[in-house]
């Protein structure tokens, strides 16, 4: 699997590229800023973008997915639940102080235990919710982006809109430490982790 890291915007989002390496079929995973950079990935690589995947729709998440979009023609793609919080772009824009622009409507909504191709790569789709109403995650050979669900050693902030607290536990408990012990935990925000150091030292899920 191809895999590559490019932290974006001020809010330091780890926003990821992965493709298949045979067939070259891409995915692009919270692109909230930085769109050259990630353009110039999947063209450096002869990577074909096929979706933009992303695990909610907070605005630190969202920016350059409009760019990216009209210039690879690539699939956006969500839960469904995210299009309320769309809908608060501007409160959270203010909440934040940050200007972020309004993502194109979403070519098609993700539902849980959905598997998306890229090549001979299967991205499963985890339904998530709790640090947003429609967050999910992806697992794919190994690894699983976990947005601002699961971060190493800490879990998303439940405060924003549509957050709830016991929603998240629950969710990281059923959907992610399901998970392998040796899965390489790919957060939205700072370094990655894997789910037995979770389940072990975590000290939100430890309890
Ligand atoms: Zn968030
Ligand atoms: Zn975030």
């Amino acid at each position: 699997m191809f895999l590559k890291t490019i932290v974006v915007g001020p809010l330091e989002v780890n926003c990821y590229i992965i493709a298949d390496e045979k067939k070259k079929e891409a995915a692009v995973v919270d692109p909230g800023d930085n769109s050259d950079e990630v353009l110039d990935v999947i063209k450096k690589n002869n990577l074909n973008l096929k979706y933009i995947i992303n695990t909610h729709a907070h605005f630190d998440h969202i920016g350059a997915i409009g760019k990216i979009k009209k210039t690879t023609g690539a699939e956006f793609l969500i839960h469904e639940m995210e299009m309320h919080v769309l809908k608060t772009l501007p409160s959270q824009n203010l909440i934040f102080g940050i200007k972020t622009d309004s993502p194109p409507p979403p070519d098609r909504f993700l539902k849980d235990s959905e598997d998306l191709m890229l090549g001979d790569l299967t991205l499963k789709i985890l339904y998530t919710p709790g640090h947003s109403p429609g967050g999910i995650c992806i697992h794919a050979d190994g690894v699983v982006f976990t947005g601002d669900t699961l971060f190493a050693g800490s879990i998303g902030r439940t405060d924003l809109p549509g957050g709830d607290y016991n929603t998240l536990i629950n969710s990281i408990k059923n959907k992610l430490l399901s998970l392998q012990d040796e899965t390489i935990v790919l957060p939205g925000h700072g370094p990655q982790s894997t789910i037995g150091d979770e389940r072990e030292y975590n000290p939100f899920l430890t309890q």
